[in-house]
């Protein structure tokens, strides 16, 4: 087991109160698996991403949960073995590269600087970036450019160098395509497949559930702070358990048929004061009162590989 997410929960303590960003997610990632989590803005994904490099900005706080790495629990860890983790064995990459890369120096500083933080000389670094650009289809001239003279598709590309630089275990990618055209998607898509090809699991995250559906293993679906569904991409596409999973899958438009769009009704909820039982309910056209709005469904796994947490799975009931 390369990464064992267990009952983390991270809230953000904020002066309008206290926002439930994740609350008992618990996973497991294997190595050489790319893994996709989806939901709606604001489901927790990015809290999620984010807790498992114990980097989750302020005024969030991981508030319980163990997340376990090749056999430690990196919310432990001292600051120094941590950062011997990131940026070698665990990287990250952005849906804004800009968040990572500094304005004011050349891409060529920025990489070979991200080297030598984990010991490696002057020169093999800057032979290693040479190399890395051409990886991912820059030409080598691009070291001496700054930030803001490349475009957003090169500037994530110039981030996935950087990410592929020590060959990590794991790549988180939060939304890495959100903000480019669906053509440069593809080809940002391809450079994590390549990653995955040499090894390196994947940890996509995207509020666009068909993009989890070609390249992943398996996709987990959050919903309002709360792991909802897992399962592998073929179990989530044909046999969603969860109504928001079908909710989801139903709001994308399929180009070859007449099948209508059905956008999700109502709206995820605040999560200062998430809705009590399943925080789902009050949009779940399956929602029984006096279960659903009261008890919580636990995440249980229903078929082989495949996890919901529902009183009503598949649209059936339980007991
Ligand atoms: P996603 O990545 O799925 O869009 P996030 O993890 O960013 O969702 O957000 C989960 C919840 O946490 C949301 O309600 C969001 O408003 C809240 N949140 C995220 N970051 C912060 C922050 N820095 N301060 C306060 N609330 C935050
Ligand atoms: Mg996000």
């Amino acid at each position: 087991m390369l990464l064992e997410v267990r009952n983390l929960s991270v809230y953000y303590y904020t002066l309008s109160g206290v926002v439930k960003g994740a609350e008992n997610v618990s996973f497991n990632m294997d190595s050489g698996e790319w893994v996709t989590f989806v939901g709606e803005s604001g489901s927790g994904k990015s809290t999620v991403a984010h807790a498992v490099m114990n980097l989750v900005p302020s005024p969030g706080k991981i508030i319980s949960g163990e997340v376990i790495f090749e056999g430690r629990n990196i919310l432990g860890l001292r600051s120094e073995d941590l950062r011997e983790i990131r940026g070698k064995d665990i990287t990250m990459i952005f849906q804004d590269p800009m968040t990572s890369l500094d304005p004011l120096r050349t891409i060529g500083d920025q990489m070979i600087e991200a080297m030598k933080v984990h010991g490696v000389s002057d020169r093999e670094a800057m032979k290693r970036a040479k190399e890395l650009l051409e990886r991912v289809n820059l030409p080598e001239d691009r070291l001496e450019y700054y930030p803001h003279q490349l475009s957003g598709g090169q500037r994530q590309r110039v981030s996935i160098a950087i990410a592929m630089a020590f060959r990590p275990k794991l790549l988180i990618a939060d939304e890495p395509t959100t903000a480019l055209d669906v053509i440069v998607q593809d080809s940002i898509m391809d450079l994590l497949d390549d990653m995955k090809a040499e090894g390196t699991s994947i940890y996509f995250v995207t509020h666009d559930i068909s993009l989890a559906v070609e390249r992943s293993d398996r996709i987990a679906v959050m919903y309002a702070g709360k792991l909802v569904e897992i399962g592998t991409v073929e179990q989530i596409v044909e046999n969603p358990l969860h109504p928001y999973t079908k909710a989801l899958i139903d709001a994308v438009p399929d180009l070859w048929s007449e099948r209508p769009v059905r956008a999700i009704p109502g709206y995820p909820p605040d999560l200062r004061e998430p809705p009590s039982g399943c925080r789902f309910h009050p949009r779940c056209p399956l929602a029984a009162e006096g279960l659903c709005d009261v008890e919580e469904p636990e995440l249980v796994e229903v078929e082989k590989w495949h996890l919901a947490a529902c009183h009503f799975p598949g649209g059936v009931k339980n007991e």
